[in-house]
């Protein structure tokens, strides 16, 4: 089942939406066909949450365009029920950039609200109490003064909401940045516990809204912590150096042998000097069931190997691994393959580096 929906693409961003937002649209004809009972109120009552929306999609884009200007990557924009998430590569490191790309945001927000109050004011639109408390006022008004509870929602210095990126940033200029992270984030969980509690008392959207606070600080921090754990690893302290190449003339036979016999998964096919493929499990297990396992590597259609430097430092590994869909690397030293690297060689000296790190702070 696919949850996310791509349904446009804008400044080389995929947008996308969450099956449950159209829940969420839905729902919100039926109360205005409750509230109404005419067509014309139901498609008013769907457009105005659609609208609100697209000022959450832009939002997302004031992040997203902010970031660009210091060369990070957005990789999608998705909706979902309790609002917008732009998929970044990363977070600028330069705290004065975070809060720049951080404030976009609510920046946005308080622009539409502008220029939706310019034009209420141009064209006279009078809201009397009575408006207010009967239906929040036209829904203009409403749009506007729900972009200025947006801007406001967000800057709460709950991390990783935008204004707990300004708090982190604020506080990575007088502290290490990874310790300002966990300052941050328990800050973050203090507000989301709030959140909760007003959430069961008043607002389910709250409740929602304070579980995903919890675990965005919690998953946010621990990946920070690692990265930090690491250090300057490089590739050459988490590859695999006890490995086997294939040559194109070997049969699948060996591939079988040398799988069974080691904790190689995926083989590089080639020569020390010149690789011409990777021979994947999956890709082994496939050729077994179709073609036997006296066939030639040579005659599979393999798929082609990246390889990195040995002193790539691990953060870089990672993202060059996430980018190739989570295959193995070869690395090389000079010309000659020295070693093979996956995620999962990356796991186990994080997992390493961590026993020690407790160690020397016991
Ligand atoms: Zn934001």
């Amino acid at each position: 089942m696919k949850w996310n929906w791509k349904i446009a693409r804008i400044a080389e961003i995929d947008v996308y939406i969450h099956l449950t937002f159209l829940l969420l649209v839905a729902w919100f004809g039926f109360h205005s066909w409750q509230q109404y009972g005419t067509l014309a109120g139901t498609l008013q009552g769907m457009a105005f949450i659609v609208a609100l929306f697209t000022c959450v999609v832009l939002h997302e884009f004031g992040h997203a365009l902010t970031a660009r200007r210091y060369n990070i990557v957005t990789r999608s924009i998705t909706l979902l029920p309790i609002g917008g998430v732009a998929t970044m590569e990363k977070m600028p490191e330069d705290p004065l950039q975070e809060v720049k790309v951080a404030l976009a945001g609510p920046a946005v927000n308080i622009v539409i609200a502008f220029i939706l109050w310019l034009w209420l004011s141009a064209n006279n639109v009078v809201v009397t109490e009575a408006d207010l408390l009967n239906n929040g006022g036209p829904p203009l008004y409403r749009l506007m003064l729900i972009n200025v509870v947006l801007a406001v929602f967000n800057l709460i210095p709950a991390f990783p909401m935008d204004g707990g990126r300004v708090l982190r940033a604020v506080l990575a200029m007088r502290m290490k940045h990874h310790e300002a992270t966990d300052k941050a984030a328990s800050i973050g969980q203090m507000f989301a516990l709030w959140f909760g509690l007003l959430g069961l008392f008043y607002n389910p959207i709250l409740l929602l809204i304070a579980v995903f606070l919890w675990f965005g600080a919690a998953a946010e921090n621990q990946s920070e912590q690692i990265k930090v754990s690491l250090g300057k690893a490089t590739a050459a302290d988490a590859m695999l150096t006890e490995f086997h190449i294939l040559a194109p003339e070997d049969s699948l036979t060996k591939a079988i042998q040398l799988t069974l016999a080691g904790s190689q998964k995926d083989f590089p096919v080639g020569t020390h000097q010149h690789l011409t493929g990777l021979l994947t499990q999956n890709d082994l297990l496939v050729a077994l069931q179709e073609k036997g396992q006296h066939t030639a590597v040579s005659a599979l259609h393999l798929q082609a190997i990246q390889t990195v430097d040995y002193n790539l430092p691990i953060e870089q590994l990672l993202t060059r691994i996430e980018a190739n869909g989570n295959t193995t690397l070869a690395v090389r030293k000079g010309s000659n393959i020295v070693g093979i690297i996956n995620l999962d060689n990356i796991l186990e000296l994080i997992k390493i580096q961590n026993a020690l790190h407790k160690r020397r702070s016991m």
